[in-house]
């Protein structure tokens, strides 16, 4: 792990904490105030349907940036508005659909997505992107090699934002010369796809792959990430004729500016919006809890039913079934491997034992 991610880790870790109270304080006064009839009567009494409808694309130092129409237009924000900027820090952020008329947004859309992190202070909320439809998760199958493990962290992040996966298997055209690496995408495959998260093998050296993700990112906003160097810069200046730096370049910078959290919706030239910016390529890469982990690895919570004991972690307690389904070869190694380190990452802790049956599983 670089130090970029374990700093990443260690403030989001913090972040998290602060999300999980202020979401347990929403939905708590949330319940308590209103009945959801009288939810239902505020959202529609919010949407002004006859106001035009824009999309902010960007906020910057000069205003929020309103796209309608293929237009974009500084904006700024009704004052009545701001009156609820209570819990966020900021009010608007790329990706909200808003209602504006005369260069002021009076009205925001409830939102369907939301990527956010906590303020420097620590304190509020701070709104990085919203109405993501999908989480791009780029992994490069060689160099660096396929980690599931990372694989996994960003899908369970996505979730955790109502965004959904898309797993792109990048630098597929060194596998014809790297045969321990084509065996591990195979077994991934293998692992992952009876799951029903959607995989996309590319290479955006040959081009293969690269029209179909085009299709999966038409008319929907995307919001790329992964681990340096897997190829996300490349693949869209392949894709969209971008002009983004790759190679070395491009990790010095993402080291430099990793805080900056601003992000701008970029249009793609056929239809939808993609996100790409260095504080939003790791959001996934907070310190997870082992809650968040069990929740995740679903098929082997439905292994575990059978489990000796109620609470049986799958590491090394007696009569497990996930352990009898993987020394068996029911269980895919490689999925487990994944459950394994995240869940160690999670402190759910692992005895020697168990380290010692994997490895003789090898
Ligand atoms: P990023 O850090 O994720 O944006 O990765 P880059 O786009 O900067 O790519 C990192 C390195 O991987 C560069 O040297 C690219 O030329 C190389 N690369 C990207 N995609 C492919 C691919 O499909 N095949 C091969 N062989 N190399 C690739
Ligand atoms: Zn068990």
């Amino acid at each position: 792990m670089t130090d970029q991610f374990k700093f990443e880790e260690e403030f989001h870790s913090e972040e998290n904490k602060l999300q999980r109270k202020q979401r347990k304080y929403l939905q708590a006064s949330d319940r308590s105030k209103y009945k959801k009839s009288d939810q239902d009567q505020i959202k529609k009494k919010e949407i002004d349907l006859s106001l035009p409808r824009g999309r902010v694309v960007a906020v910057t130092g000069e205003g929020t940036w309103v796209e309608s129409d293929g237009k974009r237009q500084i904006c700024s924000i009704k004052g009545t508005l701001k009156q609820e900027k209570k819990l966020t820090k900021n009010l608007v952020a790329a990706g909200d659909y808003v209602r504006f008329s005369e260069g002021v947004i009076a009205q925001i859309e409830p939102r369907f997505s939301t990527l956010s992190r906590s303020d420097i202070t620590g304190k509020k909320e701070q709104l990085i992107a919203v109405n993501i439809d999908q989480a791009i998760i780029v992994v490069s199958l060689v160099e660096p090699p396929l980690k599931p493990a990372l694989v996994d962290r960003y899908i369970i992040a996505s979730a955790k934002g109502e965004i959904h996966p898309l797993i792109v298997l990048n630098k597929a055209d060194l596998l014809a010369t790297h045969p321990v690496e084509k065996k591990r995408y195979h077994e991934f495959l293998a692992a992952y796809e009876p799951l029903g998260f959607p995989i996309l093998t590319l290479s955006v050296k040959t081009g293969a792959g690269i029209e179909a993700l085009k299709s999966l990112m038409k008319d929907k906003t995307s919001v790329i990430c992964g681990q340096s160097g897997v190829g996300k810069s490349s693949l869209l200046n392949q894709a969209f004729q971008m002009n983004r730096k790759t190679g070395e370049l491009s990790e010095k910078t993402a080291k430099g500016t990793h805080t900056t959290t601003t992000a701008e919706l970029i249009s793609l030239p056929h239809g939808g919006y993609c996100i790409d910016t260095p504080g939003i390529r790791s959001f996934g890469l907070w310190k997870l809890e082992s809650a968040q982990v069990r929740a995740h690895f679903a098929d082997i919570a439905a292994l575990a039913q059978g489990c000796h004991f109620p609470d049986c972690s799958h590491t090394s307690e007696p009569k497990c079934k996930v352990l009898e389904a993987l020394l068996a070869g029911e269980l895919p190694l490689i999925r487990y491997e994944s459950y394994y380190s995240l869940l160690e990452e999670a402190g759910g802790g692992l005895d020697n034992r168990t380290k010692k049956k994997l490895d003789d599983s090898e």
